[in-house]
């Protein structure tokens, strides 16, 4: 069973845009999503684009703010803390990677942690990590509400994480945790790969790497997670970290590249914009 993340997306943000359409009369106005996308990177430009257009598809306020590679850390900063101070801003998300000069972590942790949508704010981290209630990281939030929908039952069950990212490989370990998998966490220093990915019933793949998991790493019957994106050298299309093609026929589920937790990513950003905005009514 292939999971397409790009039908579940629009299942789940078109029941957003019904929620959305009641805020005017309840709340005065719709939920309010900041992007600040500094520089010209191709891929980050499609990444605000898409962020843009998921928001109107929902309902939700989006203001993107470009800004030249030249802009200065302390300008972003003071940019930020205008933002953590509007009242009709609900979310705020820097777009990632930033230029060399800048420094990411300053930037993340001047962001108000009540507006900090993408989840990366050392307090939602540390809230993660502590069971409390925060912000979840919209690609391991979206991994989850993918397997649920599959039907894929997670509590007892073996689970793979290949990469121990802050964004993707840690948290998603962490929510698999949570649903009671019992998680092994492999990464470039991992000996024997496939020895341990063989063992895994759920895997999780999140490398960067154009087809790097192959069959023979892969058990029959295994859920399979993609979260790669990169472009297939031989064919310059977008591809995963797996092999799709040979994999799909021995996996019970699958998730396609293009069209998998990409999109799903995106529909968990919206959804994190509007619990942003319901918790500060509160
Ligand atoms: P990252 O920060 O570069 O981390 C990559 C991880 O892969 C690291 O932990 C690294 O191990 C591990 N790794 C690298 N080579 C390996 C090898 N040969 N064997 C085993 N592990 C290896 O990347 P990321 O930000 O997590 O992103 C991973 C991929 O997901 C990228 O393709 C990215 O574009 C994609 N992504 C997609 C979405 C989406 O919404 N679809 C969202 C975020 C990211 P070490 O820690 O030992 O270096």
């Amino acid at each position: 069973m292939v999971i397409s993340g790009k039908e579940l997306s629009a299942r789940l943000k078109a029941e957003m845009a019904e929620q959305v359409k009641t805020f005017p009369a309840k709340y005065g106005r719709v939920p309010h999503l900041v992007v600040i996308l500094v520089g010209d990177n191709p891929a980050s430009v499609s990444y605000v684009t898409g962020k843009a257009k998921a928001s109107e598809a929902v309902g939700i306020r989006n203001t993107t703010i470009r800004k030249p590679e030249s802009i200065t850390e302390a300008e972003l900063l003071d940019i930020i803390t205008a933002l953590n101070l509007d009242d009709e801003v609900d979310g705020i998300l820097v777009q990632l990677p930033l230029p060399k000069h800048i420094d990411e972590n300053k930037v993340i942790e001047a962001i108000d942690k009540s507006k900090d949508v993408d989840g990366f704010h050392p307090l939602n981290v540390a809230a993660l990590w502590q069971k409390q209630p925060c912000t979840l990281p919209c690609t391991p939030k979206g991994i989850i509400k993918m397997l649920k929908a599959a039907g894929v039952e997670i509590a007892g069950k073996r689970a793979v994480v290949i990469g121990r990212s802050n964004i993707v490989g840690l948290p998603v370990s962490k929510l698999l945790l949570d649903e009671n998998a019992t998680v092994t966490i492999a990464h470039s220093r991992t000996r024997n790969l496939g020895e341990v990915t063989r063992q895994a019933e759920i895997l999780v793949v999140a490398i960067g790497r154009p087809k790097f998991v192959t069959a023979d790493m892969v058990a029959d019957g295994a859920v399979v997670i993609d979260v790669g994106v990169n472009r297939d050298p031989e064919t310059g299309k977008l591809c995963g970290d797996v092999d799709f093609a040979a994999i799909e026929p021995k996996a019970s589920v699958i998730t396609p590249v293009p069209g998998g937790v990409g999109p799903m990513t995106i529909c968990c950003l919206m959804e994190n914009t509007i619990e942003c905005f319901l918790k500060r009514r509160k």
